[in-house]
Order: structure tokens, then sequence, then C-alpha cells
């Protein structure tokens, strides 16, 4: 019988891992969604949503983790109302149902597998971005494919992304903020 969820709460770490892969729109002039940002200059990717690989691989890494299912069975991307919904809206979702499901997340990582846009130089700005959202380090990294595969040729990118979530208390809905009066 497949886990569910709720059988899965408390009863500790668990590891999950995503996969996703979008092909470049012919003849876009971008801008890209990759990471949760807006790369000018770059083609865009194709998707039902807003194509960005790396969110979408998150997303799947974190449901499986989970055992929430997958980003089409969360999100059901094939539903006219998900069209050109932002990813950072998928991310956010999901890890509301991953707090509601008991579990914290401990760690993520993501590697970008494409020719370009060049991750190196907003790495630490995407990582912070996802890292908000996940309430959690994020890494990522990315690779090229030596010129071999759709990724090699420039066709369009893929990620791979792994999290690790730890038993937390499950998240309560309309906690009181607890504020502090100290003098500013
Ligand atoms: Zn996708």
């Amino acid at each position: 019988m497949a886990g569910t969820a709720e059988q899965l709460s408390g009863a500790g770490w668990r590891v999950g891992q995503g996969f996703d892969a979008h092909r470049f729109a012919v003849g876009s002039t971008g801008p890209l969604r990759l990471a949760l940002l807006e790369w000018p200059g770059e083609p865009a990717l194709e998707g039902h949503s807003d194509g960005d690989v790396v969110a979408h691989a998150l997303v799947d890494a974190l449901a499986s983790a989970a055992a929430l299912g997958d980003i089409g069975e969360l999100f059901g991307v094939d539903r006219p109302e998900h069209q050109g919904q932002s990813s950072a809206r998928f991310l956010a979702e999901t890890i509301a149902k991953v707090r509601r499901a008991g579990f914290a997340v401990e760690n993520a990582a993501v590697q970008l597998i494409g020719n370009h846009p060049r991750l190196a130089g907003r790495r630490w700005e995407a990582a912070h971005g996802i890292g908000q959202i996940l309430g959690a380090p994020v890494s990522l990294s990315a690779t090229t494919t030596d010129r071999m595969g759709f990724t090699g040729r420039g066709e369009g990118l893929a990620a791979l992304a792994v999290c690790l979530l730890r038993p937390a208390a499950p998240a309560t809905p309309a906690t009181p903020a607890v504020t502090s009066n100290v003098s500013a």
C-alpha cells in the first residue's frame, strides 16, 4: 500500500529527488524565468507555467520527500488555472503542504544542466530567494553535458534537485504572531 503523508508524519528524516526539463521557445527573446529570477536577453523556456526547471525540480523533490506525489498531481499543471502561474507560488504552496504533513526542510540542492545562462554570477541571489521560501539553506550548482544531448545542443534546460526533510510539529493555521514591544 502506498504511504500517505499522514503515515509518514513524524516517522523520521526523509530525502526526496526531483527532475525537470523544458525546451527553449523558438524565436524567444526572453526573458527567461529561472531559479525564481528573470534573466533578460536569455530565451524563455516553453511550459504551461513559467517553465522554471530549477523551481519545478525542487517542487518535485519536496513532494517526493513528504510523499505528496509530484508537481502534476499537486498543481495539475495541465489545468487552465495554472497557465502562466509563477513558480514562486508553486514552491510556497508546496512548502505549506510539507509543513502541514509535519516536516521542515533541512536543506536542498539543485543542479542546473545546460549551456546558458551562466548561473555563477547570480548563484547567491537565486539561492537566497529560494531559501527564503523554503526556510532552509539551498545550494545551486550548474553543469554542461559536453555538447551532448538536448541541453548540449542548446535546445533547452534541465535540473536535478534533492532535499532533506526533518520531522517538525505540523504548522497550525492562524497562529497568533508573538510581538515584542521593546522600544525601537
Ligand atoms: Zn516544469
